[in-house]
C-alpha cells in the first residue's frame, strides 16, 4: 500500500503534481526495481525524460507508461487517477459524460478511458468458481433493447417478429458464490448454457439453478444440483434459491439502464468485467481497490483503433 488518501479531495492533494503521479506509478508498477519494457533488463539508466536499457542488444529508450494502459496518453496521469477512482469507487460506474464533466476532459476522451480502464479488469484464464461446499448460483439474462423502453412505433415494428425483437439484446449469463465472487459471461452464438456452466463452475460445487431444461442433465456433473421452479412461483424452498444472482443481476440492469443506457454486444463483456469487479472487491476499502486497478495497468494495452473495429 502507498497510497495515502480517503477521499476524492484527498486525492487530488495526495496526487499534487504530475511528478507525484509518475513517481507513484513507477513505484507501484516496479517496487523499485525499474525494468526495460522491450527486453525485461533491470537497472536502466535514468535520463532527463525517462530511461534508457543497458542491455546492449536493446538500449532503447522508454518512459514508464510504455507498455501499460497510459502508454501514448495526452491525458495527465493525475487525471487519470482520479478517473480510476471514480471509475472503480461509483456502485453502478460513471458515464464518459459525466466523467467528461466531472474532470474536464472531452467526451471522446473520457469514453476511450474508461474503456482502457476496464480493459485492466478482464480475467485472464480465470479459474473455476466454488469448489466442495460452496453454493454457485447461476442464471441467464437478457440486457439491453427493453422494448417497454422503446417507442412505440419502434415497438410496433417488432410485433410477431422474434429475431427482430433480439437483434439489439445480449444475453449474459452470470455465476456467483454465495458469500463470495461473480463472474458474469456473455453467451455467443455458438455457447450453449450447460458448457458454460462446465467451464465457470467447478464440478465439487452445489449448483442452484431455476427449472430450465438446459441445466438438467449439467446438474448431474455436480455435488449436488437444485433448483427453485419460477413458473410455478416457487422462490425460495429452505436454502434452495437464487436471490444471490437475481441481486447481483438487478444491480447490473440498474447500471445499464441508470447510467450506461444502451451497451452494444460488443462492448457488454467489459461492462460485466467492471460490474463483477466492483462486486468482487466489495469488502475492500476504496484506496486499496484504486491502487490494485492502477497495479493491473501494466502490461495491458487498448488502441483506439481495435476499440472502434467492427
Ligand atoms: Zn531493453
Amino acid at each position: 500500500m502507498f497510497a495515502q488518501f480517503k477521499t476524492l479531495p484527498q486525492l487530488f492533494d495526495f496526487f499534487s503534481n504530475e511528478d507525484v503521479c509518475m513517481s507513484y506509478w513507477e513505484q507501484v508498477r516496479w517496487n523499485g526495481n525499474v525494468t526495460c519494457p522491450h527486453c525485461g533488463s533491470e537497472n536502466p539508466y535514468k535520463t532527463n525524460r525517462g530511461y534508457k536499457c543497458k542491455n546492449i542488444e536493446c538500449q532503447k529508450k522508454f518512459s514508464s507508461l510504455v507498455g501499460s494502459i497510459f502508454e501514448n496518453t495526452k491525458i495527465p496521469l493525475r487525471t487519470w487517477f482520479a478517473a480510476i477512482y471514480l471509475c472503480t469507487n461509483h456502485k453502478k460506474g460513471i458515464s464518459s459524460l459525466q466523467l467528461s464533466r466531472d474532470l474536464g476532459i472531452h467526451q471522446k476522451s473520457a469514453w476511450f478511458l474508461l474503456h482502457r480502464i476496464r480493459q485492466t479488469l478482464m480475467e485472464i484464464a480465470p479459474e473455476a468458481l466454488g469448489g466442495e461446499g460452496v453454493v454457485v448460483e447461476t442464471d441467464t439474462t437478457i440486457v439491453g433493447g427493453k422494448t417497454k423502453t422503446m417507442s412505440k412505433k419502434k415497438r410496433s415494428s417488432f410485433k410477431g417478429d422474434r429475431n427482430a425483437a433480439m437483434a439489439n439484446k445480449t444475453a449474459v449469463s452470470a455465476y456467483v458464490e454465495r458469500g463470495g465472487n461473480i463472474r458474469f459471461d456473455v453467451v455467443d452464438a455458438n455457447e450453449n448454457e450447460p458448457d458454460l456452466v462446465r467451464k465457470h463452475v467447478d464440478t465439487g460445487s452445489v449448483l442452484m439453478t431455476d427449472t430450465a431444461n438446459a441445466y438438467v442433465a449439467v446438474g448431474k456433473e455436480y455435488a449436488a444440483h437444485e433448483s427453485v421452479d419460477h413458473s410455478k412461483d416457487e422462490y425460495v424452498r429452505g436454502h434452495a434459491h437464487t436471490n444471490t444472482i437475481e441481486g447481483a443481476f438487478s444491480h447490473f440492469d440498474r447500471m445499464v439502464i441508470g447510467v450506461y443506457h444502451n451497451i452494444s454486444r460488443k462492448h457488454m463483456q467489459a461492462y460485466c468485467n467492471e460490474s463483477a469487479y466492483r462486486y468482487n472487491t466489495r469488502k475492500t476499502t476504496q484506496t486499496n481497490r484504486f491502487e490494485d486497478t492502477v497495479m493491473k495497468c501494466s502490461g495491458v494495452r487498448l488502441k483506439y483503433d481495435a476499440l472502434i473495429a467492427k
